[in-house]
């Protein structure tokens, strides 16, 4: 069994994220996408939020706000009470390190280096963080990978690997786990082991965002919020949601497959189609520059963490 987080009881709680009228304008030769247009949402402590939408939604260009890895052309993110939104790319890192747990479909581990070390990598950034051995060793018996620590990441499994990276987006003790389509290289299988152990980590208290286009999948979080072009069409509890609630039924009557879109999904999407405000006019802000995306981990990443043993001993 995982170990309860201690968070404070409190009848107001603050949203953990708060965005507000939130877009993100990428500039594509003389084109412009809205890849989102005007997104309000708030995600309070412990919540377990599935988010949804059709390919090219703006799933991920919204995570990597909400992960810090990227800055939004206009519109608000409070995170914990902190605005970010103004924050320079490397504020930004800082607060990434301290508060945001990324998983990615494609995992991103170091391939050079053992679970053990993938581990440690963002530790390695914290210059607070003490024992960071023990506290790697910590996160991989909490995802069950005691006995896989010195494997390096072709010598495990998908699911193991997935696991491997829960393990380093937990290891700074997150405020907020954020997974872009954490299942999608897996099979069914695999996926539910992985969600399995969401469904653990949200019991001990871990807020988490998950994004997913599966509904067997979403139908594990407790809210789902949907987009359509770069906007929130839909934002309920799950056992609330029309789309999902008419998907489950369908499945249950052993129509349908998961793929089909649902009558309600339709209609819903049909309602945010005639709903959609007319583009508004270029302002300024296009021309600002777009910023950088945070550097990968480079060889020299890897051979910081070669040797690891002795720069612990030096700080
Ligand atoms: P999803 O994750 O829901 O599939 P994305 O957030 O990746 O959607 O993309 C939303 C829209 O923004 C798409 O039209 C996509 O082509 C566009 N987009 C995403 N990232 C960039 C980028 N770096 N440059 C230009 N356009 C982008
Ligand atoms: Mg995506």
């Amino acid at each position: 069994m995982l170990a309860a987080r201690k968070k404070p009881a409190s009848s107001t709680p603050q949203p953990t994220i708060k965005i507000t009228a939130l877009k993100k304008i990428f500039k594509v030769g003389e084109e412009r996408v809205r890849a989102l247009d005007g997104v309000d949402i708030e995600i309070y402590p412990n919540e377990f939020v599935a988010i949804m939408g059709a390919s090219g939604s703006g799933k991920s260009t919204l995570m990597n706000i909400l992960g810090c890895l990227d800055q939004p052309t206009s519109g608000q993110y409070i995170l914990n009470g902190y605005p970010t939104h103004r924050k320079g790319m490397g504020k930004l890192a800082q607060i990434r390190n301290q508060e945001i747990g990324f998983i990615f479909q494609s995992f991103e581990l170091l391939s050079r280096s053992s679970a053990l070390k993938n581990v440690m990598l963002p530790l390695l950034y914290s210059s607070t963080s003490k024992r960071p051995r023990k506290k790697a060793k910590a996160a991989l018996s909490l995802v069950g990978l005691s006995d896989r620590m010195s494997h390096r990441p072709n010598q495990l499994s998908g699911g193991q690997r997935q696991r491997v990276a829960i393990a380093r987006a937990l290891v700074n003790d997150p405020s907020i786990l954020l997974a872009d389509e954490p299942t999608g290289n897996l099979d069914s299988k695999t996926t539910v082991e992985i969600i399995n152990l969401f469904k653990d980590l949200h019991q001990t208290g871990q807020t988490i965002v998950v994004v997913t286009h599966e509904e067997d999948v979403a139908g594990h979080a407790e809210r789902i919020i949907r987009l359509r072009d770069g906007r929130v069409i839909s934002d309920h509890l799950t056992a609330e949601d029309p789309i999902h609630l008419d998907w489950v039924e369908r499945m249950a009557a052993g129509r349908g497959s998961l793929a089909e879109v649902t009558q309600a999904e339709l209609e819903i999407n049909a309602q945010a189609d005639a709903n959609r405000p007319e583009p508004t006019k270029a302002r300024g802000f296009f021309g600002r520059k777009q910023p950088k995306p945070a550097p990968p981990a480079t060889s020299e990443t890897v051979d910081q963490l070669d040797n690891w043993d002795q720069w612990e001993v030096e700080q």
